[in-house]
């Protein structure tokens, strides 16, 4: 064994299907309305941010499905229950068209900022809801805002979840082990799917005045420019890219028909696996890598 091969960069944890030397997954937040509503409680009277938001189920999802469906590619779209019972016609389309829907919260809260029964709360609340119009329970979870509190994947696991994807500290997924020594005899676990900044539409498009104003608004072409370059990495060192777009933001035509074209492409990189989230879980699973605890940190 060389001496790179022990360093924990150098090694490739997971395989994936075809010989492939990355696994990808275009994934979907349908925040709609509560995510404005969460962050800034007062847009509730303001028409204009509610109509925003409510392009994206009303309008880009039934765009992102149809580009989906041309292109070939199964995804996973991540539900908040509030937004689900605003619009169940896009949470059935979205089933009917046969990708995954997982649980991004009910009322798009922080978990971080709750405590641990009001995340409990958040968390079977949102569940019903899916539930309610697919007739299954999630099996994914995304946290809102991707802030994923200490408690809650202990919360998932032991509410039977199969996986979460809001975490950083890596390129492969793992496996975590909510408690505090690692994993324990017997212990249910979580699939972790890794996810991080630059490979989200919000930084890219997002603009509402008194909500996020982080601007100036990118063209497309930038945005795929950075998610190619972060692709383009994980193809030559392996690992699993995660992209998340947001359907009010990238359902826009000019956005949508760009991310066509690129989806279009990389669905032609034979050493690319695409596919839903949990499907990327189960994967992952099967090759049981070893459970990693909770990190320690001490302030
Ligand atoms: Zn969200």
């Amino acid at each position: 064994m060389s001496a790179a091969a022990d360093r924990p960069h150098a090694r490739a944890p997971l395989e994936w299907p075809g010989g492939a030397r990355c696994a990808a997954s275009f994934s979907f937040d349908v925040d709609g309305e509560s995510a404005a509503l969460a962050a800034a409680p007062g847009t509730a009277r303001s028409l204009s941010v509610m109509t925003h938001q409510a392009y994206g189920p009303r309008v880009g999802v039934g765009r992102l499905l149809d580009i989906l469906d041309r292109v070939g590619v199964r995804s996973t779209f991540f539900v908040p229950g509030f937004t689900a019972e605003l619009h169940p016609g896009a949470v059935r389309d979205i089933a009917a068209a046969g990708h995954e829907i997982a649980h991004h919260g009910y009322h798009h809260v922080r978990p971080a900022g709750l405590d641990p029964e009001q995340q409990a709360e958040q968390l079977d609340r949102g569940s019903d809801a899916l539930e309610r119009l697919t007739g299954d329970r999630p099996l994914g979870y995304r946290a809102p805002m991707w802030d994923l509190s200490w408690e809650m994947p202990a919360l998932l696991a032991e509410r039977g979840f199969l996986y979460d994807s809001s975490l950083m500290d890596d390129d492969f997924p793992y496996v975590l082990s909510p408690g505090e020594q690692g994993a324990a005899e017997g212990a249910r676990t979580l699939v972790e799917i890794p996810i991080q900044w630059a490979l989200d539409d919000w930084e890219q498009y997002c603009f509402l005045p008194d909500v996020t104003e982080l601007g100036p608004i990118q063209t497309p072409a930038h945005a795929v420019e950075l998610w190619r370059s972060e692709l383009d990495g994980m193809r030559e060192h392996g690992g699993c890219w995660v992209l998340t777009n947001h359907p009010f933001l990238s359902g826009r035509p000019g956005r949508a028909a760009v991310l066509e074209r690129f989806m279009a492409d990389v669905a032609t990189m034979s050493d690319v696996w695409i596919a839903p989230l949990g499907e990327i879980a189960r994967r992952t699973v099967e090759q049981a890598p070893a459970p990693r605890g909770l990190p320690r940190i001490e302030p």
